[in-house]
């Protein structure tokens, strides 16, 4: 893929800090109830924690209580990327930042109405611009 916003791997490590490394470069997943926005309800924006990228709107977050942020839909579809994952003996379909390629989450088929979709994300691959 080729992505509008590309680094090097040394480029990423000095840009993020480790966890957000960890996720967004390396598919990692930060622990569940631990993510700054897991339990956050102020109106604005979400954007990619690695390019600033717009991904989300906070009238599109839900309390699934799951343990990580959660969206039953997206700011713009050409924004997020969609990558089937099979990886930790799961079928899963994994969400990544259409402009630089940052690992967000995954989504699921359990979210609530119209959708039915959950936008499983970790907070640290987001950065929230308020309103
Ligand atoms: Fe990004």
């Amino acid at each position: 893929m080729d992505y509008k916003t590309q680094k090097s791997d040394a480029e990423w490590q000095a840009a993020l800090s480790p966890e957000a490394y960890r996720v967004l470069r390396e598919k990692g997943t930060e622990r569940p109830f631990t993510g700054e926005y897991n339990h956050f309800e102020e109106q604005g924006t979400y954007h990619c924690a690695g390019c600033d990228f717009p991904l989300f709107e906070s009238t599109q977050k839900f309390n699934s209580g799951c343990g990580w942020p959660s969206f039953w839909g997206e700011l713009e579809s050409a924004n997020i990327e969609q990558q089937s994952d099979h990886t930790h003996g799961m079928k899963r379909v994994e969400l990544l930042c259409s402009n630089c390629g940052g690992h967000l989450g995954h989504i699921f088929n359990d979210g609530p109405p119209p959708s039915g979709k959950r936008y499983c994300i970790n907070s640290v691959s987001l950065k929230f611009v308020p309103k």
